[in-house]
């Protein structure tokens, strides 16, 4: 604990069982530390980012630069919460409907330009089909 000598004013920091015993002798008062420590003020980046890998589903990110936290969601709803800087934010409508619109290309498989051929492409819908009407036989 911190201690101020009530004779000289010097405030120390020591054991409170000392500390107490001057503060009980009335030798001393207690220093409480004040909380002083600045309220962050919310700054917040929301971004829809595609998946990083192959495979992965686009994501919502947030960002605030008032605190470093961050928030990523692969599947952002109405009651998704950003905790931070003392407050709860929910994801912005624009931003929960850009999400929506790259998911659902995303399972379109149109979010990615195709690295096939249209050629390779009719080889292998032929090759399909002839597999599917083969099973069906
Ligand atoms: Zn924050």
């Amino acid at each position: 604990m911190q201690i101020r000598y009530k004779n000289n004013g010097a405030v120390k920091h020591v054991a409170n069982e000392v500390g107490q015993g001057f503060i009980d002798a009335g030798l001393a008062d207690e220093v409480r530390p004040c909380i002083t420590a600045p309220i962050p003020t919310p700054k917040t980046t929301w971004e829809v980012l595609p998946g990083e890998r192959e495979g992965q589903s686009p994501f919502v990110h947030a960002f605030c630069s008032g605190c470093s936290h961050h928030l990523i969601s692969p599947s952002p709803s109405p009651t998704t919460r950003f905790q931070h800087c003392r407050t709860l934010e929910t994801v912005p409508a624009e931003i929960g409907k850009k999400h929506a619109g790259m998911l659902a290309d995303f399972r379109q498989g149109t979010d990615r330009p195709s690295s096939v051929s249209p050629a390779q492409s009719a080889i292998e819908r032929k090759r399909f089909e002839r597999l599917t009407s083969a099973r069906k036989a």
